[in-house]
């Protein structure tokens, strides 16, 4: 049933987990079949209404003003298939949702940080997961893309090849996606935790993670957070008002004590949650808040690490705004092109960097500056905030923006879906 304005439900269906500029639709239609999908994008344009789709609203950028809200959250379906190691994932469903649909088959999919985190949109702005270096981007394990294109036609992505590149890495441009089919992997159990470090005792950590980041096999995902943790008693006791170095890590095999030896001969950390975990439990690694909140943030794609050493001064305890700085490493098999070619650029980046403000304030640019000279370009799914039509192109190869652009055209002519990251 459409909801506007005045109904019962409005607000709860328009606010989504960030909060910083939430939907203010004329109406909206809350979704639970690729049916009602078609018959809300029909409706918009009986209507000539711009739309936006929301499933749990992690990556909302820029709220919309009037138009029609899909919203998916209610059409959080998935469907195992364990012979083939593939689900079925229908458009509101989040990682949560994956992971207890696969897990009882020791299957894993290829997802994020924080489970809940919409799995459609993830994978259509790439996908950067847990296990990214050893299988690559969840993009990259697409089989089967179901689309409603703004014309109010639901599609089989795969007809139309040039269609299933665009939408693997070009995020929700080209329509509203009902669901996807993508691969699973055998890891029931890994390696994994937080090492939390108080960088007034272990100043060298994040240069010791660097070191060994460029030691580690493809088994060796990780990423370290640097953050001012508040001083407020939401957060654990142990790191409690310090600057902490959050190394996080996921490891495939059965050697992850031995690989992670440099990073224990640091010291002590003030809080250690590493140790075996069912693939199911892995958002214990990064452990995210999962209340909704206000945030903003940059992300740049780097060469190399080259400017640690400037993020005490202008991101840490003493900074005017607080910042969270959130790195990830890269390679492995996230450098190797897939099979069946799709938009993710920037395959020779080294690592990911994120500085993220939360509540309503802007990013200081300023601590991006110092990367400058070694950043190869920037990943949409980490950026949260409006960019220009410049900034987006970044996130991808040479001609691949003016490539998605023409796709738009063709499918969007009226430039009715106001997407996250709009080509
Ligand atoms: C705490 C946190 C952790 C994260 N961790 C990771 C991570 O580990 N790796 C990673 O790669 N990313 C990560 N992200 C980024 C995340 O993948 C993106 O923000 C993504 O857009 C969130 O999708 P959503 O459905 O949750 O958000 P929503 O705000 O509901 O959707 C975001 C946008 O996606 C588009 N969209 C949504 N559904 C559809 C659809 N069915 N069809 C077409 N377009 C659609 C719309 O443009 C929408 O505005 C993280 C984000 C947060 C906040």
């Amino acid at each position: 049933m459409m909801l506007t304005t005045t109904s019962t439900g409005y607000d709860e269906a328009r606010l989504g987990f960030q909060r910083r500029d939430p939907h203010r639709p004329a109406a909206i239609f809350p979704v639970t079949s690729a049916a009602e999908i078609e018959e809300a994008v029909r409706s918009a344009n009986d209507q000539d209404l711009p739309i936006a789709v929301q499933a749990s609203g992690h990556g909302l950028t820029e709220g919309l003003d009037g138009g029609l809200l899909i919203a998916t959250g209610g059409f959080d379906g998935v469907t195992v298939d364990a012979e083939r190691k593939t689900a079925w994932i229908d458009a509101g469903a989040t990682w949560r949702d994956v992971l207890a649909a696969t897990a009882p088959y020791g299957l894993a999919p290829l997802s994020g940080s924080s489970p809940g985190v919409g799995a459609i949109s993830y994978t259509l702005g790439g996908g950067l997961g847990l296990l990214a270096r050893r299988f690559g981007y969840a993009a990259d394990h697409v089989r089967r893309i179901e689309v409603v294109t703004p014309d109010g036609v639901r599609r089989n992505a795969e007809d139309d090849p040039e269609l299933f590149w665009a939408l693997r890495g070009g995020g929700g441009n080209f329509g509203v996606v009902t669901g996807i089919e993508v691969e699973l992997f055998d890891v029931p159990t890994l390696f994994g935790g937080s090492l939390y470090f108080d960088l007034a005792e272990h100043a060298s950590v994040p240069e010791v993670w660097r070191e060994w980041t460029r030691t580690v096999p493809d088994e060796v995902t990780s990423a370290i957070a640097i953050l001012p943790v508040p001083n407020i008693p939401q957060v654990p006791e142990p790191v409690r008002g310090k600057y902490v170095a959050q190394v996080q890590l996921a490891i495939l095999g059965d050697r992850g004590e031995e690989l992670i030896k440099p990073l224990r001969a640091i010291g002590a950390p003030a809080m250690d949650t590493v140790g075996e975990l069912a693939y199911v439990d892995s958002g214990r690694i990064f452990a995210e808040p999962d209340h909704p909140d206000s945030y903003s943030s940059r992300n740049v794609l780097l060469s190399d690490l080259d400017a640690l050493e400037t993020l005490p001064e202008l991101a840490g305890p003493g900074a005017p705004t607080m910042h969270v700085i959130g790195i990830r490493h890269l390679g492995g098999a996230l450098s190797k092109q897939p099979k069946i070619p799709n938009a993710v650029g920037h395959r020779e980046a080294a690592y990911s960097l994120t500085v993220l403000t939360p509540g309503a304030g802007a990013v200081d640019q300023r601590i991006l500056e110092p990367w400058r000279s070694s950043t190869v370009g920037r990943f949409l799914n980490f950026s949260f905030g409006k960019l220009t039509d410049e900034e987006v192109a970044e996130a991808y190869d040479a001609g691949v923006y003016e490539r998605l652009s023409d796709l738009r055209a063709k499918y969007d002519p009226k430039r009715r879906l106001r997407a996250n990251h709009s080509l």
